[in-house]
């Protein structure tokens, strides 16, 4: 715990505990913001003062509420634009860098394609992509807080370490030390997946005290989010839901095991599994999508194969559901979140796969669990992972307990 009695450092706190306090409930007023914090109302007055006068805040003229007799409190709520972070996602085929404001609005996007997945490549990458944003902020008059940086593999967050990378086939990457030479400003990371889950409990309209977001991609991993904490394990590897066996003879996964989640059920292995059959003669619009080349064959195809109600395609997503519908019975009856949160590269055909996921967690998961919960596309879609990212520096900025946060 942080020690206490230092007077900058109490300031500090509720001056974070007051940016905390209208960030979540805002419009609120000075005596709301009182009540709710248990600051005295002279203390919330100066801060908020000093917030006014940073345009961190705003006043927001009257209360928008049924009239009551008196003087109507003056709202205060966050100026969206009045600071800025990057946020990354380093995927295992490309990487995506947004500026995003405290609305968790997207102010301004690179994207980068991986050539080569050494570790000096990736790690150059994720540079130039912030180097990039950081050129178009300048050209906003946007100043950046800080990078967070949302990581395939098991990453330490509290040492900014990719302790490993199984998709490049490398180990202990400093990747925070390795960048931030070349930076004024703070440099985190955080495995992908757990990012995915920060940016939905933050900005995704998911703010319950428990949810499991479900990255369904190239890899398969999940972040979890319980009692409001984001939990990470004792060596940063819970989640890891892509490693769940869902079939005892299945194929080997690159983590040595077979049967895997991740073997019958990311993207790469519906695509195999299509080619599988497209080989063992099944007709299929697929066929005249790659102009029958089977190599060509990936997930797009499939996404406007089952758009088109080619029954191959819609085959080849409800298995796929089917087996990620056990993983997720499994982690409700473990877990009992409020929410399940799917997202990652299978976003684009969720329409297919989450009835079915749906079906099999109906029929699946213990019964009082399953009425609690809630199974749903990620609310930040695509950018989710970037988006959740900044949240690593914005929890360094508004009020605790945060998700995830390490006190010192
Ligand atoms: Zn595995």
């Amino acid at each position: 715990m942080r020690s206490t009695g230092s007077l900058p450092l109490i300031k500090e706190m509720n001056r974070s505990l007051i940016l905390e306090t209208i960030r979540t409930k805002s419009p609120i007023s000075r005596a709301q913001i009182a009540k709710h914090t248990g600051l005295h109302p002279s203390t919330v007055t100066r801060i908020v003062a000093s917030l006014l006068e940073d345009g961190i805040i705003e006043e927001k003229g009257m209360h928008d509420q049924p009239k009551v007799v008196g003087r109507q409190p003056i709202m205060l709520s966050l100026v969206a634009d009045s600071m800025h972070v990057v946020g990354v996602a380093v995927e295992i085929t490309s990487a995506t860098g947004l500026i995003v404001n405290l609305h968790g609005e997207v102010v301004e996007r690179e994207e980068q394609i991986w050539e080569s997945t050494g570790k000096d490549d990736i790690v150059q990458g994720i540079k130039s992509i912030i180097d990039r944003l950081m050129e178009k902020g300048r050209g906003r008059g946007v100043k950046i807080l800080g990078v967070g940086i949302g990581m395939h593999g098991m990453v330490d967050h509290a040492r900014g370490v990719c302790l490993y990378a199984p998709a490049f086939g490398w180990k202990d990457a400093p990747i925070s030390d390795l960048l931030s030479p070349h930076y004024d400003f703070p440099i985190r990371v955080e495995n992908n997946a757990n990012t995915m889950a920060l940016g939905e409990y933050w900005f995704g309209q998911s703010n319950v005290a428990s949810l499991a977001a479900v990255k369904v991609g190239h890899a398969i991993g999940s972040g979890i989010i319980l009692n409001e904490s984001l939990f990470v394990g004792e060596a940063f590897s819970a989640g890891e839901i892509g490693h769940f066996t869902v079939a005892f003879d299945g194929p080997l996964c690159n983590c040595g095991n077979h049967g895997c989640l991740e073997t019958v059920a990311s993207i790469d292995a519906i695509v195999r599994q299509g080619r599988r059959m497209l080989r063992d003669g099944v007709t299929s619009e697929l066929l005249h999508l790659t102009g029958t080349n089977l190599d060509a064959l990936d997930f797009s195809h499939i996404c406007q194969g089952a758009a088109l109600g080619d029954q191959l395609s819609l085959q080849l997503f409800a298995d796929a559901g089917s087996h990620i519908g056990v993983a997720v019975a499994n982690l409700i009856n473990m877990l009992n979140p409020r929410k399940v949160l799917i997202g990652g590269e299978i976003f684009a055909a969720l329409d297919f796969i989450l009835p079915k996921i749906r079906e099999v967690v109906d029929v699946r998961a213990l019964a009082i669990p399953r009425a609690k919960v809630e199974i749903e596309p990620v609310g930040l879609g695509r950018d989710a992972v970037a988006i959740g990212a900044v949240t690593l520096i914005l929890r360094d900025v508004f009020g605790h307990p945060r998700p995830g946060k390490t006190m010192e």
